[in-house]
Formats: structure tokens, sequence, C-alpha cells
């Protein structure tokens, strides 16, 4: 039976993104392929450190080369730059000149987790513990009663650097926030949500041995330090040179009776990082200049010299212009950035939050955000007309099937991207991801064929 007359007009005037399994099913095993590298890539890259020392290997395998001022590069041509330990800078020259302007692809690589107080270490009733502060946007009730492991840096007083992960090796010990039992939580349980566990009782526990010594006064304490001045050779005052922090000890791994999903720790905004560094690697010939950008620091405003609200990354862009001998602000004022970050999956378990027709949905594609921000689009980017048409454009001729989104209902809440800090530096710019549920949770979910098809944008971005 042929179309009715409402029916064609209805396809060709309605906009209605499908579910891709539908359009692709064929797509399905490649995506769930695609999976397993990007389960690799999220269990070497619990902290940005560990994230640029893995995306630095995977980059000098494809042949990229340390930057370097005055460097004279040709089309094709491949360099990285690491700023701090904490940024990936990487360049794929391109057959227009840089004052045409770079595609800009920025994701950001630290998650929400729970770092080391400066002067952490405790005992209490015979039980050695870490004082902690939490980093990020977390519901704090989430990360007690889970497996956590110490991830960090520390440097010694002689200025070497001791890197550690511990409870990430199979048979290791892993480390634990305590929770009241419901038996005695009745009045826990009068407490508002967000108070279930209070940032103060986000102790970490260590240890339950003495040292054996009935003259120590701290024994427990001294336990545990003496453990790890075996382990590492570090004494109480190096905690105050280091960056320690606790993470979920999970490993990522694959979630639903169909396979079709990806649980892990630090999804937000580790996946738009895999996939935007995937397409960069593989990235030849392209018409702009591409310049992928793994950042830092964007959990709590992008701060510091690591985050994108310093000039780091300007910096790096005088270098790259110094090259060519040109202007960094013809550059710019041609560029086009994708802020590549996760946008809300609608969650039909709390529709309530949502506003269905500008959600975004698992298995809908990379979803394309046109403004963040609170009450009001404050702080945010607001991408133009003339931005999206070019990024839905990149998007269509290569075929991806793509989604719009925003966060939630208007005065819901709301939150921010690395968008505005580019939109400053007078480039157009608009946010691109992957639709996650139970964002900022310890275990946060990305369905695969939203992976593998941000990939796909991101390649054709790249062309
Ligand atoms: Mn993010
Ligand atoms: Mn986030």
């Amino acid at each position: 039976m042929g179309k009715t007359e409402g029916q064609k007009l209805e396809e060709k005037l309605c906009f209605k993104p499908k579910h891709i399994a539908k359009d692709h099913p064929k797509e399905i095993e490649k995506a769930i392929e695609f999976a397993e590298g990007y389960k690799t890539f999220l269990d070497h890259s619990k902290i940005e450190r560990e994230c640029v020392q893995y995306s630095v290997a995977m980059a000098e395998k494809a042949g990229y080369k340390p930057f370097g001022r005055g460097i004279k590069g040709k089309s094709g041509d491949k360099f990285y730059y690491v700023n701090r330990g904490k940024n990936l800078f990487l360049v794929t020259l391109g057959k227009k000149p840089l004052n045409e302007g770079i595609h800009f692809n920025i994701a950001h690589i630290d998650s929400p987790r729970i770092d080391l107080k400066p002067n952490p270490l405790y005992e209490t009733e015979e039980l050695a513990y870490f004082k902690t502060h939490y980093y990020g946007g977390i519901k704090k009730y989430q990360w007690a009663t889970i497996p956590l492991a110490l991830h960090g840096r520390i440097m010694t007083a002689e200025g070497k650097a001791i890197d550690l992960d511990f409870g990430e090796k199979e048979g290791d010990p892993v480390l634990v926030i305590t929770d009241l039992l419901p038996h005695l939580g009745r009045s826990q349980g009068e407490r508002k949500l967000s108070e279930g566990i209070k940032g103060e009782e986000l102790n970490v526990l260590l240890g339950s041995l003495p040292v054996e010594d009935t003259e120590v006064k701290e024994a427990f304490k001294l336990k545990i330090l003496s453990i790890l001045h075996d382990q590492y050779g570090i004494t109480e005052k190096d905690f105050m040179r280091s960056e320690l922090t606790l993470v979920p000890a999970q490993k990522a791994v694959d979630v639903g009776l169909d396979n079709s999903m990806v649980g892990a720790y630090g999804q937000d905004d580790k996946v738009c990082a895999y996939t935007a560094l995937m397409a960069e690697l593989e990235s030849k010939n392209p018409e702009y200049t591409s310049l992928t950008a793994l950042v830092d620091k964007e959990e709590i405003g992008s701060t510091g010299n690591t985050g994108m609200e310093s000039d780091a990354l300007l910096h790096f862009i005088e270098d790259l212009a110094e090259c060519e001998g040109e202007r960094v602000r013809d550059i710019l004022r041609n560029s086009l950035c994708l802020s590549s970050d996760v946008n809300a999956a609608y969650d039909p378990t709390f529709s309530d939050v949502y506003e269905k027709q500008n959600s975004s949905f698992f298995n809908h594609g990379p979803v394309l955000t046109k403004y963040t921000g609170v009450r009001g689009k404050g702080g945010s980017n607001d991408a133009s007309a003339e931005t999206m048409q070019k990024v839905i454009g990149y998007m269509e001729e290569a075929g991806v099937p793509w989604q719009i989104g925003e966060l939630g209902k208007v005065d819901e809440g709301g939150g921010g991207t690395i968008a505005m800090f580019m939109g400053n530096m007078d480039v157009d710019t608009v946010d691109l991801g992957v639709a996650v549920l139970s964002m900022h949770a310890p275990f946060e979910l990305t369905a695969k064929l939203d992976v593998y098809y941000t990939y796909k944008a991101f390649l054709a971005f790249n062309k």
C-alpha cells in the first residue's frame, strides 16, 4: 500500500530522530567491537595524568612527534604537546593554511572523585582513616560502601615522582568509605538525600592493625605510615607534596542482557576523549588542521593552568601560528570548535526533570547541545545558527545520525561545559557528545551505538 498524502507530508516536513539500531542494524556489531578499545582506555584513564600517559602512547604509535617551536611541518604531519602531565594537545596539519582556521575537538579527562585532604591520615578507636574533600559534583551517598582505589602522584623532597594506582591490580586490597547499617539508620534516614553522607563523613577506612609497640601513641596510624614507607618510601610530610585521589576500583564492563551498553567510572567525559582521540589519530590529510585537546579541571570550573580558563591552549596555538608565520587572531576567528562533552540521557524512571521533546536518548546518536547554562541560559556559550549549520552539515554529509539535547527542564538545574571558554577566545563553538545515564555516579552508563557514532561524527569533522 502506498503512503497517504499526509504521511508523505509528514516525512518531508517533520524531524524525528530514530533509534540507530532500527536504521543501521548492521552497525551494532561494529559498535560492540569499538567499545572493547574504549573499555581498555577507561581502565587506564581513571585520572587525568594516566589518561594523558595512555593517550600519548597511542599517539606515538600512530606517528605523532613531540611538538617543538619553529617546526616546519607539511600537510598530514602529526604533533603532540603535553601540558604539565594533565593536558594533551594533538595536531594534524591540514591542507588549508592555518589562517583559514583550525577544527578544534576538546574533551575533558578529569571526572568527579574523592580527593585526599593535604593532611589526610588519622586514627580513631583503633581504626586508621584518610580525611577527604570531594572533587566535582557528586551525590555523596553514592560513594560509600563501594570498593575504592587510590591513584595519583607524590613528589618526594628530592623531586622524585611516585605514581600510585593502589587497588587496581588483580589481588590488591581496596579501600572503602563506610555507611551506617539500616538498623541504626533511623535518624540518618531523616536527613535530606544530599546529606545522607555528609562531606566530613567521607572518611576512607585504611586499616585495623597496630604496630607492635605498646609505647607508641598512634599505633594504627603508624602502621599505615610504615606500610606506605615500605612500599613507596614516603613519610607523612610527603602527603603535602602529593595529589592523591580515590576512584571506584571497578573496571569498565558491558551492561545489559543485550550487551548494548558500557558501565564504568569516568565516562563523563572520557567517552568524548576516547572518540575524539581515535578520530584524531585516524585523520590522514584533513582539509583544516585538526587540534584535539584533552583537558583538565572541567568538573571544578576549568580553573588552574591545566583547565580551559587558562591560556595554556592559547599559548600552544601561538607557538603553532609562529611556525607558519600566521596571526593568532586570524586563525581563531576562522576556527570551529566542538566542545565535546556528555549530556544527560532521558531516564524514564525520573522523567519529571526532563522536557522530553528536547532531551537526548540512548541509541539516537551524538547529542548536539546548542546551549547549557542555568536560569535563562546563564553562563552558556549558546551556539549560533551558523555554527549549528556547519556541524549538522558535517554529520549529515557523512550519514551520521544525530540528535539534539538540553540539560533537563527549564529551571530544573543546569550545568556548563568548556564551550564558553572557546567562545571567549573568538572561536565558533558548539557542544557535541554522548548521552549518559547516571552521570557523575561511580558507575555511569553509555550506549555503545552512541559511542561509535560519536566517533564517526568526529571523523567527519576531521575530514
Ligand atoms: Mn563533562
Ligand atoms: Mn561532568
